[in-house]
């Protein structure tokens, strides 16, 4: 394949690149330049198309692939880009494990998370099927300790691979809302450090909202037979679980039933579980590759307005619905049970990325109906055309082995190569990589200061808004530097009105929004919507749990929410903390 010229990349690229993905030798030296690496993995995917009758010539589709890749059209998720063509072989950021109530089950699953968290990607887990504390272990007599304490068990395993590792092993923990030890879950990452490498998230079933609305009490279920054990009272569990979402953002709240209602093979089993960051539901010993194509690379701008380039989206959008069921037969998984899961299905997770940059370049308000729209009209475009490449490709490749036990059974109209297409992801790192704003979030900050090594501080401006800023002559060094430490240009006068509207941060944008948002992309996804709802220090309980109830009559598939300053160690945060 003929390598397209050096690539332009910005320092944040380069320094992310140079950080976790070119290849090092044994002594840290860097292996490959950036053009090698896109080259790298698009050779590697490629070559899952030699084994079809579709009549592409793998190196014409490599070309293909480093194009839309070096372009920054379109990127596959960090285990693609790190481990692809090298000995690793895992491409895959998602997994979900089971917890079996027994000894070797859990083990087990600790076990097989160390082994997917050193190929980077991430794994969630259900431990609803494990007895409550204080339960009898019949073979020794003695009690058994229950879900929380065996979570530190996972914890300390990923703190110990996250030292050689390709990047930190992430997990998210599911416990039922029904289960005998929910209250002490709901509050098990109050201290801050405990379980510090686990998301934690409620699963909520309909009957239990239900009981919340009425006031009544619901039952808890012991998990070894089904039968009732005890009952609590539903509001009070709401209004824990809401307290310690308000407290420091853990736990989250997924809506099980809502995710159920999606899933497209109920017949192997049912979903307990979602990855790290909640977008991508899955069965026990189900991985997903995930993908995301940059809206703000997918643009026209024609007499001074831009709009969105359909025909461009639908070509990367089928390109990277190939690329990513090319992933599957080119990824090595940990496990075999894993393999023929992932085979039987075929999950693919095609999302976006930029969309903030997007409604900037176009002008919109992110907290605006017309946003709003907008999300719906590209999302269900890139739905209808991620389904549709799908069921092209079935046409050569065959439907996903499991179609006969999906809800697509004798459907032809959705006789799918892949059994979910779309997901949203948080695009984390990608994003970076790719120079846009992150999955569907609104940005977090115009400007802000980046400290450097030598202990320097830098004034980063978002791009888009310093083009503006200068094309409207009132950019100044200083002005970026007091937006660095207010936040928001809300309320600067010396900026035109128009532009305040626009260029809109996190904290602009009410809790409403940020919902209506996110279930305007869900209503277009296959699978789930990262999204996560930023709320001002002084926001209240109250507030907390509107979100919640909001989030479930729009028919989200779950909700995180987070209140500036409620973790100690934020990651971003404006200098002056509101
Ligand atoms: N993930 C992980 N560790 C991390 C970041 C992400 O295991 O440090 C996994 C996790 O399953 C998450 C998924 O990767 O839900 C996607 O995250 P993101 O889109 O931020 O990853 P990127 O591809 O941008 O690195």
């Amino acid at each position: 394949m003929e390598k397209s010229g050096m690539l332009t990349i910005s320092d944040n690229t380069r320094t992310v690149l140079e950080r976790r993905y070119l290849k090092k030798d044994t002594e840290g030296n860097l292996e490959e330049t950036p053009e090698e690496l896109f080259m790298r993995v698009a050779t590697c995917i490629a070559e899952a198309e030699g084994a079809y009758e579709d009549g592409l010539e793998p190196s014409a589709v490599a070309e293909a692939f480093y194009r839309v890749m070096t372009e920054f059209k379109f990127l596959p998720n960090s285990p693609t880009l790190m481990n692809a063509g090298n000995d690793l072989g895992q491409l895959a950021a998602c997994f979900v494990l089971p917890v079996e109530d027994s000894l070797d089950g859990i083990f087990d699953a600790v076990k097989n998370a160390a082994l997917i968290h050193k190929s980077g990607g991430g794994t969630g887990f259900s431990f609803s099927r494990l007895r409550a504390k204080n339960c009898r272990v019949g073979s020794t007599g003695g009690v058994a300790s229950g879900p929380v304490s065996f979570m530190k068990i996972f914890n300390t395993a990923t703190e110990q691979v996250k030292q050689g590792g390709t990047r930190r092993g992430a997990n998210m923990a599911i416990l039922r809302v029904d289960h005998p030890d929910i209250l002490e879950f709901i509050g098990c990452k109050e201290d801050n450090e405990a379980l510090n490498n686990f998301n934690i998230s409620v699963g909520v079933t309909d009957a239990f909202m239900q009981a919340v609305r009425q006031g009544g009490d619901y039952d808890l279920i012991d998990p070894r037979n089904g039968e009732p054990r005890g009952s609590l009272n539903a509001r009070t569990v709401y209004e824990t679980l809401v307290h310690q979402a308000w407290f420091n953002g853990d736990p989250g709240i997924v809506f099980l039933d809502r995710i159920n209602r999606d899933n497209p093979t109920p017949e192997i089993g049912e979903i307990e579980s979602t990855n790290p960051c909640g977008e991508q539901p899955l069965l026990p010993m189900e991985a997903c590759n995930l993908g995301s194509v940059n809206l703000s690379r997918c643009v026209v701008t024609e007499g001074g307005t831009t709009r969105v380039d359909y025909e461009a989206l639908k070509e990367t959008l089928w390109l990277a619905v190939r690329f990513l069921d090319d992933t599957i037969e080119m990824s090595r998984y940990p496990l075999s049970a894993i393999d023929e899961m992932v085979k039987g299905n075929r999950k693919i997770g095609l999302g976006v990325m930029g969309f903030a940059d997007l409604l900037f370049m176009m002008g919109i308000p992110y907290n605006t109906e017309e946003a709003v729209a907008l999300a719906e009209k590209v999302m269900g475009f890139v739905q209808a055309e991620a389904h549709e490449a799908s069921r092209h490709l079935a046409v050569s490749r065959g439907p996903f082995p499991n179609i006969d036990k999906s809800v697509f059974k004798g459907d032809e109209n959705r006789a799918y190569r892949n059994a979910t297409c779309t997901t949203i992801a948080p695009t984390g790192t990608l994003s970076i990589i790719a120079g846009c704003s992150s999955g569907i979030e609104p940005v977090f900050a115009l400007s802000f200061v980046r400290r450097v090594m030598d202990g320097d501080e830098l004034v980063e401006v978002n791009p888009l808004f310093e083009a503006t800023a200068r094309a409207r002559g009132f950019y100044s060094d200083e002005l970026m530097a007091r937006i660095a430490k207010v936040g928001t240009i809300a309320h600067m006068e010396e900026i035109p009105e128009d532009v305040r509207a626009v260029f809109v941060t996190a904290h602009d944008v009410s809790p409403e929004w940020h919902i209506r948002m996110q279930a305007a992309f869900q209503n277009h996804t296959d699978n789930a919507v990262s999204k996560t709802v930023n709320l001002p220090r002084q926001a209240t309980e109250d507030e907390v749990r509107d979100i919640y109830d909001m989030a479930f009559d729009l028919c989200c598939k779950g909700v995180t929410i987070y209140r500036d300053g409620s973790k100690e160690n934020q990651v971003l945060s404006v200098s002056d903390a509101k």
